[in-house]
């Protein structure tokens, strides 16, 4: 096995749980590894660090997979997946759920994002002419099942892709595995976009349940894998502030927050995204839930939007902002300080006295200091008081790993405006 040695004291950040080597931080790398090959990391002193996928191509010229466990094969494949299973049993219970199954490096699988999504298909027709509604349907029929959504984003699960789909089928025993690798971020390890059935089939829709309510979703070419589930326990949390009051959700996607708020007894829910595709899956899943009086969905930019709704003269009880990633680099950093203030800013000019706001970054350049710097700085601008209520992260089943920041990248505080 080709063996890489480290610079003296590179291999501290390594051993304090960061699993990325950068080009810079090598002395020497002896042999020439393929791209995606399993390398063995030494320390200056030639002590061994752990065992890492290598990619020529890329700054992050080696992920470490394991400590101890040499080979990434079936076998590391199976364990890292069971054992990223049985963390899920623990923390979510063994009823079949929708869950990230692998969460990449937090899961020991360097760049192998995971999605399980449960519930009924659902086809093209099936919501045409006089057929009954879909959830009526899809209650008469018995073909629920699990549907996987995966992306491949280091060249070390790339070149495994097909020893890992082998390993998925036999362990989770899916109806059909999509591949997602259409993130921006591939091209940084050398690889293009890529997506496309890798096993089994996928229908058209998935009508799932989450926190009690039943959500209509796109696998095959929806946003990202589908769905964002890192914000579960934040839609719970958000909607435990929205009975009698109305309801601004910014950013709404397919209404995570939106139909929880209304399902909690929302005077009014509006719900603001500039996909059209989401808002469209955001109406059929207010059809599913019984909640169409009380949702009204616009396609708009937020940043105007919130401006607009300023001008209207117009307030709000609870107010959500989940908006993408403003910082993808610390380049970006700055900028995207700027837009969260704006955003956080109108919000909080938009809320009534006693108001919520539940507000989030998921970027993680954007240090949880940095974000509650910036709600500062935009309540002292709003000349508003802010009542810190909640202090929120991503769902447990996207663990954080310490010594590894990129793994902690979900921000989500709950202030009260007063
Ligand atoms: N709150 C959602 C997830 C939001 S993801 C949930 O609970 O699932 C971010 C969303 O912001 C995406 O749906 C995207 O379409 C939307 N978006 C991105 N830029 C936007 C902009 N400038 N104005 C409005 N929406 C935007």
């Amino acid at each position: 096995m080709t063996v890489v040695t480290l610079k003296p004291k590179e291999d501290i950040r390594i051993r304090r749980g960061h699993p990325w080597i950068y080009d810079n931080e090598i002395a020497r790398v002896e042999g020439e590894p393929e791209p995606g090959d399993e390398v063995e990391v030494r320390d200056a002193r030639g002590l061994v660090v752990g065992y890492a996928f290598f990619n020529p191509n890329s700054k992050i010229r080696a992920r470490v997979y394991s400590r101890t466990a040499k080979h990434a094969d079936e076998e590391f494949f199976v364990r890292a997946f069971e054992a990223a299973h049985a963390w899920r049993r623990l923390c979510f219970g063994e009823k079949p759920m929708s869950l990230r199954f692998v969460y990449g490096e937090a899961d020991s699988v360097p760049g192998l994002i995971v999605d399980g999504f449960v519930g009924e298909p659902l086809h093209e027709d099936d919501n045409e002419g006089d057929k009954p509604p879909i959830a009526q349907q899809a209650a008469q029929s018995d073909s629920k099942g699990l549907w996987l959504s995966v992306q491949f984003l280091s060249l070390g699960v790339e070149v495994r892709k097909a020893t890992i789909v082998g390993v998925l089928q036999k362990l989770f025993n899916p109806k059909g595995i999509v591949e997602r690798s259409d993130a921006p971020v591939r091209a940084l390890e050398g690889l293009p976009e890529s997506t496309g059935l890798l096993w089994g089939s996928v229908p058209t829709r998935v009508l799932m349940e989450e926190n009690g309510a039943l959500f209509e979703i796109d696998i095959a070419s929806g946003q990202k894998t589908g769905w964002f589930l890192d914000q579960r326990a934040n839609r719970r949390a958000a909607a435990r502030y929205a009975a009698g009051r109305r309801v601004l959700d910014m950013f709404c996607n397919q209404g995570g927050f939106s139909i929880l708020a209304a399902k909690a007894g929302a005077a009014s829910v509006l719900s603001v995204d500039s996909s059209t595709e989401a808002l469209e899956l955001l109406r059929r899943n207010a059809v599913h839930n019984g909640v169409v009086d009380t949702i009204t969905t616009v396609e708009a930019n937020a940043f105007d939007y919130l401006r607009d709704l300023e001008k209207m003269g117009q307030r709000f009880g609870l107010i959500i902002l989940d908006p993408p990633a403003f910082a993808k680099n610390r380049a970006s950093l700055e900028g995207a300080r700027r837009g969260y203030k704006e955003l956080n800013l109108r919000a909080m000019r938009l809320l009534e006295r006693g108001g919520v706001l539940v507000t989030c970054s998921c970027s993680h350049w954007v240090s949880p200091q940095i974000f509650d710097a910036v709600l500062a700085d935009a309540a002292f601008d709003s000349n508003r008081r802010l009542r810190l209520l909640e202090e929120r992260t991503q769902d447990l089943d996207h663990p954080i790993v310490v010594g590894y920041d990129e793994s902690r990248y979900l921000k989500c505080r709950i202030v009260q405006v007063l």
